[in-house]
């Protein structure tokens, strides 16, 4: 009787550890943000993109935080509120679908500033005015189509300024896991320390 007590309060201990660990700072960023912040900001699609709809849903779920999220005095600087464009030329992330073939990722995000792109395949080393984030629609190794809305999700995080974190939107195997499907608290504190 007094063992399985002791071993109820170690479990207790191991989990409240754990909760702890994941509330200090539950995220990881690039250390650098979109210049001109993400309020009031635009997004391109082409209209015929095929995953035009998931592209749609990828943004709205970012422009939910908003003041529901945040303290009134932060509304106007993270406020997140990405509006749709046909011009390539007034938006601050463009999204492409295209076969980009055996490639190894499902999403990349290109970062530029102004005309030139910081090199492919980690974060910005400095502030970035612009992104482009391509889909691969690959025949090689298809993506479920429950996952593609996390992983357009996942690519415009990493243009907001999120870096990679396991078990939220950011894992870096979000398209071979069912969940998160949207964005965690610990992806919207991310952008709040951030902007
Ligand atoms: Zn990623």
């Amino acid at each position: 009787m007094m063992k399985k007590r002791i071993s109820s309060v170690f479990i207790v201990t191991v989990i409240f550890s754990l909760l702890m660990a994941n509330s200090a700072s539950a995220y990881a960023t690039w250390g650098f943000t979109l210049t001109g912040g993400v309020k009031d900001r635009y997004y391109y699609v082409d209209p015929s993109n095929p995953k035009f709809s998931t592209i749609t849903s990828a943004v709205a779920a970012w422009n939910t935080i908003d003041p529901v999220y945040i303290s009134p005095s932060q509304f106007s600087s993270t406020d997140v509120a990405f509006y749709y464009t046909s011009s390539v030329l007034s938006s601050q992330i463009d999204f492409y679908t295209s076969d980009y073939g055996t490639t190894g990722w499902y999403g990349l995000t290109l970062f530029y500033n102004g005309t030139s792109m910081y090199p492919a395949g980690s974060g910005p080393t400095g502030p970035y005015t612009w992104c482009k984030i391509q889909l691969n629609s690959t025949s090689s190794y298809p993506a479920p189509t429950n996952t593609w809305l996390a992983i357009a999700i996942h690519e415009m995080g990493h243009a907001l300024g999120l870096a990679h974190f396991s078990g939220s939107i950011m894992d870096a195997g979000i398209a071979g896991l069912t969940t998160p499907s949207g964005l965690t608290s610990d992806d919207i504190n991310g952008i709040r320390s951030l902007y």
